[in-house]
């Protein structure tokens, strides 16, 4: 899993994560939840090796990852405006990663297949990606995260950009992908509703801290602090 120990990043005397120490167990999935500006995405970036932690350790799989570079790492990683290469297919954007780590053609043909199944696109294979809907192209990108078979899923508002009822769908083909493949996944997100719904654990974040750690139902029923309460509105 995922072991984060006393990280804190700042910019300038700005500390957008102050001190967070978390354990994402091997095969979960987890959510980030918390409102605009509180470090989701200044932690995700931690984990994924796009930016290093001023004190603390990262810990990827009894690994100390904390100086290790993204390629190191063994994420494959989803962003919501993560684009997908215009002017290559479908099964070209998902086959990139593979043929940039050089595996052979013969292995590269029937992996791509398998991922368009798992995320439900046979058939759009050959389509571009301005002919695919919102949702099909984070589809296509979920696939193409992991098509080298990474080791931990890190997903940042991968859906965000999309209306309501593309979301909806998109949260329950994440759920069973992630019943089919099991990677330890983090999702940030600040919509309530879909951590709730996706997640088997959720860490609430405000202001670069963590306020609660549990499942849904925790969350939901126990607020741990004011802040929790206040943010964990009815779920409509
Ligand atoms: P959102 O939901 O809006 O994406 P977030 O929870 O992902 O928010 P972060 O992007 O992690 O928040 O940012 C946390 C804080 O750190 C914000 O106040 C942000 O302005 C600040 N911050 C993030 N990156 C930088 C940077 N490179 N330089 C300066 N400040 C930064
Ligand atoms: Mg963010």
């Amino acid at each position: 899993g995922i072991v984060v120990e006393n990280v804190t990043r700042q910019f300038g005397s700005f500390l957008a994560v102050d001190n967070v120490s978390l354990e994402i167990p091997t095969g979960s999935l987890v959510a980030l939840l918390g409102p605009s500006g509180s470090g989701k995405s200044t932690l995700l970036r931690m984990i994924a090796g796009l930016e290093v932690p001023n004190s603390g350790h990262i810990w990827l799989i009894g690994e100390d990852a904390t100086y290790k570079s993204v390629q190191e790492r063994q994420i494959g990683f989803v962003f919501q405006h993560y684009a997908l290469f215009k002017h290559l297919t479908v099964r070209q954007n998902i086959a990139f990663p593979l043929e940039i780590r050089k595996f052979a053609k013969n292995r590269i043909k029937p992996r791509v297949e398998e991922l368009l199944d798992l995320v439900r696109l046979q058939g759009f294979g050959d389509r571009y990606p301005s002919q695919l809907s919102g949702g099909q192209r984070q589809r296509v990108a979920l696939a193409r995260a992991l098509a080298v078979q990474p080791r931990i899923l890190l997903l940042d508002e991968p859906f965000g950009a999309l209306d309501a009822k593309v979301r909806k769908e998109l949260r329950a083909s994440l759920r069973k992908l992630h019943e089919d493949v099991h990677v330890t996944t983090v999702l940030v997100t600040h919509d309530q509703e879909e951590a709730m719904e996706v997640a088997d654990q959720i860490v609430v974040m405000n202001q670069g801290r963590v306020e609660q750690v549990g499942t849904s139902a925790e969350i939901y029923d126990q607020p741990a602090t004011p802040f929790v309460m206040s943010f964990i509105g009815p779920v409509n």
